[in-house]
This record gives structure tokens, C-alpha cells and sequence, in this order.
């Protein structure tokens, strides 16, 4: 039986927003001449604002009950070119299933974002979000798979333990969708070895405990800004000044307008960023 979905009107906003500020720029390529600092590079940056929105959707019906996660992933040569969808990384039980085996949403193919599965499914939602974001919202619901959990203990799964994280995703894709010179991870590459003299931020807060692969966090980008935001919202690692670093815990978790607000002064969002806009058309 299909399932009725109740669209909120914060959901279709996102997407309105998106349009507002990603509608007139141009595709970014990464810079032959300076790959340390590919972050924007993606090959349509609407479908990478709409991308975010429609992850955080589909993050917020079905991580809480069904653990199925969507993680953006840039590819070396392409910048942001795709969302994963899985419970891969937020499902012990499910550790070691394909990372795409539950769809990927593309966002350089024609009429991006464009949700597959496998061969068997594919579904263009450039057009559709544009004339009837709801409709778009509904039929990306209805054909992302989410099984049920499989039986046996989730306690210490991160669907379990992240209850903010949906709500912390909502708030960074709105963000992004108001803010084009941010981007936000959620595969990061923890070094054990210093890169230019440094270590990575998350090796000195963690004590050295985290290195290797990490998907604990959002790493959110903003020019010169950076911040490190744990997926269950217990605490932010951030530069206050170059090479200085914070960690701060005890977040506004029960507002979520508080928290953008927080997110907004620590990437220091509303300061005009010299390079931000040098893409646009106009
Ligand atoms: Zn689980």
C-alpha cells in the first residue's frame, strides 16, 4: 500500500530557496591550477543546493525509523557529482551492504538531480522540483527503498544514538541553500600525519583517537571558515583563528533556529567573502 506522505511547507522552501540563490551559477570545475581548494567545484550547482534539500528530506522520513542515511560525494575529477543513499555507515547490522544499494541521486546528468537505482529505476527531478516541488518530494519518497531494520540489537547504532541528526541536517541544507559559498561533507579523511605542518583538527580534539576514514561529522566549509559538527550534535570543532582551534559542546539542539544562527557566526556566513560570488553570470 503506498504510504501517505505529508509534505511540511519548510521542505518545499528549501527547495524555493535553492532556486533563489543558485538559479543564475554556473557550473564550478576544479581549479587545475589550485586542486587544495576544489570545495564549490560541482557540475551544476542548483542540483547540488536541490540535491541537499531533497537529501535532508529523505533524511528526515527515514533515518529516525529506518536508519537510511544520504552522504554527498565528491569525485576527484568532477567535484560534487553525487548523494548516496544508505545505511552503510548508520546501520551496524547493514555495515557491509553497497554504498549506492539504495540509490544515488546524480547531479551532472541531464535534468539534475536525478535519482537511480541500479538499472532499473530512474527518475529526473530538475523540471518537477521546479514546477511542483511537493510532487518531486512525494515521488522521490515513494521510490527510495527503506526495509525495515534488520532484527537484532540497534543500541549502539547511530540511527539510535544521533536523534538531532535529522534536524542538524535540515539546518545545514538550509544553509547551503541560502549560502552558496558553503559546503558540507560527511566522508572525511582524518590524517595521522601532519599535512604543511599541521594535524588535522579532528586528530588533536579527539586526542588522536579518530583518524582514517570518519563519518561522525559534517565538515562545513565556508571560504576561509571551517568547522567540524558531530552528526548527534554533542559538540563543534572550529578555527577561531588561523590554526587556532575550539571545540565547544552543549549546542542549542532544542531549537533549530538558534543552532543556524550559531552556524551562521562561527562561518561567519553573513561577513561578504571576497571570492564567493566571482561566478556569477550577471
Ligand atoms: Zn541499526
Amino acid at each position: 500500500m503506498p504510504e501517505l506522505i505529508a509534505i511540511d511547507a519548510a521542505e518545499i522552501d528549501l527547495i524555493t530557496r535553492a532556486y533563489q540563490h543558485y538559479a543564475e551559477l554556473q557550473p564550478q570545475k576544479i581549479a587545475v591550477d589550485d586542486p587544495e581548494r576544489p570545495e564549490l567545484a560541482t557540475p551544476n550547482r542548483l542540483a547540488y543546493a536541490l540535491g541537499w534539500a531533497l537529501a535532508s528530506i529523505v533524511v528526515q522520513h527515514r533515518f529516525p525509523t529506518l536508519g537510511l542515511d544520504v552522504l554527498p560525494v565528491y569525485h576527484p575529477e568532477t567535484g560534487w557529482d553525487r548523494f548516496l543513499f544508505t545505511r552503510r555507515v548508520s546501520c551496524r547490522l547493514d555495515a557491509t551492504e553497497p554504498a549506492d544499494s539504495r540509490g544515488v541521486l546524480w547531479l551532472g546528468q541531464e535534468d539534475a538531480p536525478v535519482y537511480t537505482l541500479g538499472n532499473a529505476l530512474r527518475l529526473p527531478l530538475g523540471t518537477l522540483c521546479a514546477n511542483d516541488p511537493a510532487e518531486a518530494i512525494r515521488r522521490l519518497l515513494y521510490v527510495v527503498p527503506a526495509p525495515p531494520l534488520k532484527r537484532g540489537s540497534h543500541e549502539t547504532c547511530v540511527h539510535s544514538r544521533a536523534t538531532a541528526y535529522p534536524m542538524i541536517y535540515r539546518v545545514v541544507a538550509g544553509l547551503i541553500a541560502d549560502y552558496p559559498q558553503l559546503v558540507a561533507a560527511r566522508e572525511i579523511f582524518v590524517d595521522e600525519e601532519q599535512i604543511d605542518g599541521a594535524y588535522h583538527p579532528l586528530y588533536l580534539a579527539t586526542g588522536a583517537l579518530l583518524k582514517g576514514w570518519t563519518y561522525d561529522y559534517f565538515q562545513l566549509v565556508a571560504g576561509e571558515q571551517i568547522a567540524f559538527l558531530r552528526t548527534d550534535g554533542s559538540l563543534i570543532t572550529y578555527e577561531t583563528e588561523p590554526g587556532t582551534w575550539r571545540t565547544v559542546g552543549e549546542l542549542p539542539l532544542d531549537d533549530p533556529s538558534a543552532l543556524r544562527d550559531y552556524l551562521r557566526d562561527v562561518l561567519k556566513l553573513d561577513t561578504p567573502a571576497p571570492a564567493a560570488d566571482t561566478d556569477k553570470t550577471s
